[in-house]
């Protein structure tokens, strides 16, 4: 597997990616605004608005970080549980929820191997998350595993821009300012490299969707932003 440009094993993927996110949790979310320009707060709420949450509904949020996506849940009244590989992440989480006097529960879990018992929740959400897992398949699998009859999956995932003008500005963006920004704000170019390239290397809408259904879901739907630079999937398990 590929790890930036350079080929790896998949335990040494995973090691890395480890790494990187340990690296950046205390400047996660900073970098988040300076790198989208903000606009990764839109896409969560459009993404929550999607997912619909309701009070009371439990919901896991994987990948979920420092619980941007999980808060905007869980201030809706649905009971999140944020899980992610990352401890570190998990901890710059804690701390901001109870700035917020937000209650969730946190859980250190690997996507393609969950704890979890068969069908414990009502939606699984994973928002930039899921490029990054070394074996995406059995990621999904277990997001199926783990859903109840009637559970909906929630995606969302960078991966490259069809709109020809767009997708060469975002090149430019990518490449020049990005690690830049990394650097100058994180001390950390390579990681951000790192979150580049494996931005470029995940499957267009269409052919992750593909995946989508294959791991069990019907009516899986992609819905791509600025030329599929951010897609929303989804699918339901029955
Ligand atoms: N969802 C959050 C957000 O949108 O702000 C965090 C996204 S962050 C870009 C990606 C997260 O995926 C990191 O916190 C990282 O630790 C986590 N991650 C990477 N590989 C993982 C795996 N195999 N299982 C669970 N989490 C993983």
């Amino acid at each position: 597997v590929s790890f930036g440009e350079e080929l790896v094993t998949p335990a040494e993927k995973t090691r890395r990616v480890g790494e990187v996110f340990s690296s950046v949790a205390r400047r996660y979310d900073l970098m988040n605004d300076l790198m989208s320009g903000g606009l990764h707060r839109l896409w969560k709420d459009r993404f929550v608005n999607r997912v619909k949450p309701r009070a009371g509904e439990d919901i896991l949020d994987m990948a979920g970080g420092t619980g941007d996506v999980a808060f905007r849940m869980a201030r809706r009244g649905a009971r999140v549980t944020v899980s992610d590989i990352n401890a570190d992440m998990l901890e710059e989480g804690k701390k901001r929820a109870e700035a917020r006097d937000l209650d969730l529960r946190w859980q250190v879990e690997n996507a393609e191997a969950l704890t979890f018992d068969d069908a414990q929740f009502d939606a699984y959400t994973i928002v930039f998350g899921i490029r990054n897992v070394t074996d995406i398949p059995a990621a999904l699998r277990e997001a199926h595993r783990v859903l109840k009859r009637g559970g909906r999956f929630f995606c969302m995932e960078f991966s490259s821009s069809d709109w020809p003008g767009f997708s060469q500005l975002y090149d430019r963006w990518a490449d020049n300012v990005i690690p830049k920004l990394g650097k100058a704000f994180a001390d950390d170019e390579a990681s951000y490299k790192y979150l580049v390239e494996s931005i470029r290397r995940f499957p267009r809408p269409l052919q992750f969707r593909a995946m989508v259904t294959e791991a069990g879901f019907v009516r899986a739907a992609a819905e791509p932003m600025l030329g599929g630079l951010v897609t929303i999937h989804s699918g339901w398990k029955i």
